[in-house]
Parts: C-alpha cells; structure tokens; sequence
C-alpha cells in the first residue's frame, strides 16, 4: 500500500456560514477556494488548499444525510481524513484482501474516484482513499536542483505534458485596402486578437513600420534636473519624510547605498520610496544589480514589518519601478515605488481570482503551469534558478516586454536575500538587453499575492515594459486610448520575434 499524502481532512459542521466566519480568519481567506454541493453525498462544502492538502468545512444539505447522522452521534468535529492513492479500485483491492471492510465500493468525484473504509477497523476514523490527480504532484518534468516546495510533491507517475493546461487562443485578422505605396495594388495587412490565457482578456498584434530606434543623449536631462534631485544625497536627509515611530522607529531604512523612506505624496496609508543608489542618473545599460539588490531587499524587509500591523484586511506588497521620463517617472533619479495596501488593483485582483479558479479546475498552480510552458517554448528569454524571465503571448508595451515568475514564492517578503539578489541580476541583465535595442525608460511592477498566502495558487511574478515617446520630438505616448479606455494590450511587435531579439541582445 503507498499513500502519496493527505489529500483532505473534513470537519462536520451544523452551520456552514458560521463555520466559515469561525475559520476563515484563522485560514488568512475571505472566501474558500473551492465551493461545492455534491448532492448523492447530501453536503454542502466549502474546501480550501492549505499547503496542497483540502481543509473541508462540510454541511448536510439533508436530516438524513452521513453528514447529519455523524453530528448527531458525535457533535460537530473531525468526520473524515482522506489519503491520496495512485488507484483507489486498486487500494480497496489490496484492503478489502487483508481484511478492512470497505463501504460500498468506489465512487465518481470529478475525475477521479473515491471509496472509504469503515471506521470500526480504523479507530473510529472514517478513513477516505481518493485518485485525484492533483497535477501539482506531477513535477516530473521537473530538472535536478527544483525547490524543495517542488520536490515534497513530487509522484513517480508519467506527468502530464508540462504546461499542457496553458491554451493560447489567436484570431487572425486581414484588413484588404488599395495600397498608395504599390501603386494602389490590392493589399493585405494582417494583424492579430490574441486572448491571455489566464484571463480571457483580448490583446492586439499589429505591425507598424518602425524607425530603429537608438538611445538619445541624456546627458542634458541629466544635468537640467541635478540641481533640484530631492533624492540625491546632499538634499536627500534634508528633504524626505520620515515615519512617525509607531510605523518604523529609524524612521528611515538604509541598505548599502539605498533609502527607503515616506513618500511625501502618498497614496495609500502606507507608501513609501527607495532611493536605489548614491548616484542621479543611471543608464540603462548600467543599472547596477547590487544596488537594485539592496533597494528590493529594503523593500521586503518595509513589506514584512508595516503589513501586519498596519493593514487591517489583506495587505499587499507592492513594489514598482518607473525608470525615466517616459514611463511616468518624474525624478529622474533612481526609486522604487512601495505600497502596502489592500487595494492591489483591477490587473492583479483580476489574475488572482484567475489564478484560484485555474487551481480548482487543474489541481496545479497557474504559475506552475505557465512556467512549463513558456520555459520550453520560443518566447523564453532568461532562466538563472528560480527566475525566469520570457515575453507574455499578449504583451502590455507597444514595443513588447517581458515577464518574470519567481518559482515557488507567494511574495516578496518570502524570498530569501538569495533569491532576492539573483532575481535582480537577472533584472540588471535584461535592462542592458533593452538598453541595447535602443530603449531607455521602462515600468517594473512585482505581482505578489497578499502576504501570509498560503493557497499556493499565485507565484512573485514581475513585468518589465520599455516604455518610450512614438515621436521623439513630439514626446508623444506610447499609450493612448485603446490601452487606457478600453483597458486592450496593444504591441507592434510580435512576441516571439521580441524574445528572439532579446535573446541575441542578452547574448552581445
Ligand atoms: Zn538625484
């Protein structure tokens, strides 16, 4: 007999709702991952994934029901541990020939079957035997050196495809017209509606012609807002806030040369800066990995002392870079945003609900899946351990843009000083890449889900987005009514011919 884990343990309850107002809290969930009626069984379930394991709060939806009988006998309590089996025919089998009585036999649950032993042979426990395939316990696809997360899964089972559950959707579209510049020949222009895969959501592809694009001198902006640098070092102690002691008794926080203090002009309770280094302006090409480093880790380390204590629901760490003019920015030297909220915005309170309905449907973590997928594929860009960096099959920058995952972590806070600092090498590497295709601005943003999550469904994600003026003397944006109106991604590049540009320019 081989039992792979526990795959549920369920808890008999009169009332399902004040059950749930008794556990949630304690679960760190406002609502359970997977809700469900299963009407041969006569219950009403609200299940939730602690750690790949099912915590079951069930209800009887009859006065007949085992559910019912059980309270009834007992009181409300521990009704059932279930343990996943490869075969549960074949774990009955092997039972029922050593003497366990087994009721009734196996029976249907979504894919998978179920049957249970009685419990005068096993302690008064009604004991469960489930096949379901959790697909998170397939990682056998997986190389030497995965996560030790990974690994406490793994099943010696053939898996499934990697990264088989991630569908990419694309419509073609050709718009005919009489071209002036062929003489008016009939002509076809082809672009592309491509839906994300987590979401559903819509994005264009369409093909601009495009002038090469080189970075300007930017020596004399540089210069220009010096003077006036609130964040440069002989103006920066003079000119920060700093927090009141109940927030952060240092009222600033310091590593190597980064500071992290309030931002003057906040906007949540908690929003913070970070200085990233000593000097006013940065290329591109030359952004440091060790101050970048050092700012994230301050980052984290503000994320991990001020959510507990100062975000009464779900609180979110959220951290973002907007580098240069064209991205938003309005100092040129460079910071990080921080936020400390639980208002983590439409895109990200869009993914994770994504993300949960993904992991009830699939048994494996969305991020899991994707990363299967994308690692082996054309649009992969940059992998050093747990990072992986690849360009989005709908990408938000009208110039393309990449998209990290950091394997198994739920948040920033949750990644190791390590993991940390190899994520912003990558992050540096892949700045000069971009430097090199002529950019010099770009948007950052880390995805986390809220801190103390533990359903597994959501992994740090990042998203880096050049960013750049359509015009260069005009200082036209980049971004106009289709992204901000009707909420559509919009690139003039092709994905996979972006990564295989970024690839060659990782490699110069
Ligand atoms: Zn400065």
């Amino acid at each position: 007999m081989k039992i792979n884990k526990i795959d549920h343990v369920c808890i008999a309850v009169r009332d399902l709702e004040a059950a749930r107002r008794a556990w949630e809290p304690i679960l760190g969930k406002e609502a359970p991952d997977d809700a469900y009626e299963d009407a041969p069984e006569k219950i009403r379930v609200a299940r939730y994934w602690l750690g790949g394991v099912g915590f079951e709060l069930i209800e009887s939806l009859a006065p007949d029901g085992e559910v019912a009988k059980f309270i009834e006998r007992h009181g409300e309590g521990v009704m059932l541990v279930a343990f996943n089996v490869d075969s549960t025919r074949a774990a009955i089998e092997e039972l029922k020939a050593r003497g366990y009585p087994i009721v009734g036999g196996p029976r249907p649950f979504r894919d998978c079957e179920y049957a249970f032993v009685h419990p005068k042979a096993v302690n008064g426990v009604l004991l469960e035997l489930i096949d379901y395939r959790w697909r998170e316990l397939a990682e056998a696809s997986a190389p030497p050196g995965e996560g030790a997360r990974d690994r406490a899964f793994a099943e010696p089972r053939p898996a499934t495809r990697a990264g088989a559950q991630v569908e990419y959707r694309a419509r073609k579209k050709t718009a005919r017209l009489h071209d002036p510049r062929r003489g008016f020949a009939l002509a076809e222009i082809e672009s592309e509606v491509r839906e994300d895969p987590l979401t559903g959501e819509t994005a264009r592809i369409c093909h601009f012609a495009f002038p090469p694009r080189t970075v300007p001198d930017l020596s004399p902006i540089a210069e220009a807002t010096r003077a006036g640098c609130p964040f440069c070092p002989e103006r920066i102690e003079s000119v920060t806030p700093r927090y009141p002691a109940e927030v952060l008794p240092e009222g600033r926080l310091r590593r190597g040369e980064a500071l992290l203090f309030p931002n003057l002009f906040p906007y949540d309770d908690l929003s913070a800066i970070v200085a990233i280094e000593r000097a006013h302006f940065v290329p591109m090409h030359a952004l440091r990995a060790e101050a970048i480093a050092d700012a994230l880790l301050l980052a984290r380390d503000f994320i991990a002392r001020s959510a507990a204590a100062f975000c009464a629901r779900q609180a979110f760490g959220i951290v973002t870079w907007n580098y240069m003019p064209p991205s938003g920015a309005s100092q040129v030297h460079p910071h990080l945003q921080v936020i400390v909220t639980d208002a983590p915005g439409n895109a990200l309170a869009r993914e994770l609900a994504a993300e949960t309905r993904f992991l009830e449907r699939h048994g494996i973590p969305w991020p899991q899946a994707l990363r299967d997928a994308e690692r082996a594929g054309e649009r992969r860009v940059l992998e050093e351990g747990a990072v992986l960096w690849w360009v989005p099959y709908c990408p938000a920058g009208m110039l393309g843009d990449a998209q990290a995952l950091i394997r198994g972590r739920a948040t920033l806070t949750e990644c190791s000083d390590e993991e940390v600092r190899l994520f912003a090498a990558t992050l540096a590497r892949l700045a000069a890449a971009y430097a090199r295709l002529g950019h010099w601005s770009f948007n950052l943003t880390l995805f986390p889900d809220f801190e103390g999550a533990v359903s597994g469904r959501h992994w740090l994600g990042a998203r880096f987005l050049p960013r750049f003026y359509l015009h260069p003397e005009l200082h036209n944006s980049d971004v106009a009514y289709l992204q901000l109106l009707l909420g559509e991604k919009f690139s003039m590049v092709r994905p996979e011919a972006h990564a295989a540009a970024l690839r060659e320019a990782l490699g110069a």
